[in-house]
C-alpha cells in the first residue's frame, strides 16, 4: 500500500506551516491588541479545528482505531491530493508575508493596525483562509478516511462560516470606508484580476 507516502506527504506539510507561522506567532506576540473579539465560541471551534486538521490525522496514520471508517480513493486523485498541498503551502507563506505584524489567529486588532491591500491581498479579502480551504481539501484526498479526511474540512468549514461576517464588520469597524472600497474591488476566497 502506498498510503504511508500520503501520510508523510501531510505530515511533512504541517510541519512546513508550523515552521512559517512560528516566527509571526513569537514576533506578534508584543503586538499590543487594542480591540479583541476571542469569544468562548471562537476558542471552541479553534479547538474543532486543531482537532480535525491534526490530532484525527495523526490517530489515523498512527493507531488502527479509526480503520473502520475508511473509504476507497484512486492513488491519482492522491496525487491531485498534494499538488494541492503545494499550492495551499505557497499561499499559506504568502499571505503571512503579507499581513506581517496584523496576523492573529483569533479576530484582534492590534495598534498601529494597517490595512493590507497589497501581495496577494491585492486579489483575494481571505488569502490565508483559501490557503486553509485548499490544505482541507486536499486532506479529505490524503487521507481516505471519514474522520481523519473530513475532519478538517468540518472543523475549518464551521470556524470559517461563523467568523468570516465577524471579521468583515471589524475591519469595517476599525477602516470604514477604505474596508468597504477594498470589499468592492476584491472576493472573499477566489483571485478578483
Ligand atoms: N482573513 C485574513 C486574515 C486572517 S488572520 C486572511 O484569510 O488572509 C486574522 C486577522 O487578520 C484578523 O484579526 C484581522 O485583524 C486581520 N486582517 C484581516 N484582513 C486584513 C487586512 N486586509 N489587513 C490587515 N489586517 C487584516
Amino acid at each position: 500500500m502506498s498510503q504511508w507516502i500520503f501520510n508523510i506527504a501531510y505530515i511533512l506539510f504541517a510541519v512546513g506551516t508550523t515552521v512559517i507561522r512560528t516566527p509571526h506567532q513569537k514576533r506578534n506576540k508584543s503586538n499590543i491588541i487594542t480591540l479583541d473579539q476571542k469569544t468562548t465560541l471562537e476558542k471552541v471551534l479553534l479547538f474543532m479545528v486543531s482537532t480535525g486538521m491534526m490530532f484525527l490525522p495523526l490517530l489515523y496514520m498512527f493507531s488502527p482505531w479509526l480503520g473502520f471508517a475508511d473509504y476507497h480513493l484512486p492513488i491519482w486523485l492522491q496525487w491531485v491530493g498534494v499538488g494541492i498541498l503545494g499550492i495551499s503551502l505557497w499561499l499559506f507563506y504568502r499571505s503571512h508575508k503579507d499581513l506581517g505584524r496584523n496576523w492573529s489567529v483569533s479576530l484582534e486588532i492590534r495598534e498601529e493596525h494597517s490595512l493590507i491591500t497589497n501581495g496577494v491581498y491585492q486579489h483575494i479579502r481571505h488569502p490565508m483562509y483559501s490557503s486553509i480551504w485548499l490544505w482541507v481539501i486536499a486532506q479529505a484526498l490524503l487521507l481516505p478516511n471519514y474522520f481523519a479526511g473530513l475532519g478538517g474540512l468540518i472543523g475549518f468549514g464551521a470556524l470559517y462560516f461563523l467568523r468570516v461576517s465577524k471579521e468583515e464588520d471589524m475591519m469595517i469597524e476599525k477602516f470604514g470606508e477604505a474596508y468597504q472600497d477594498y470589499m468592492k474591488v476584491t472576493n472573499r476566497l477566489i483571485p478578483k484580476f
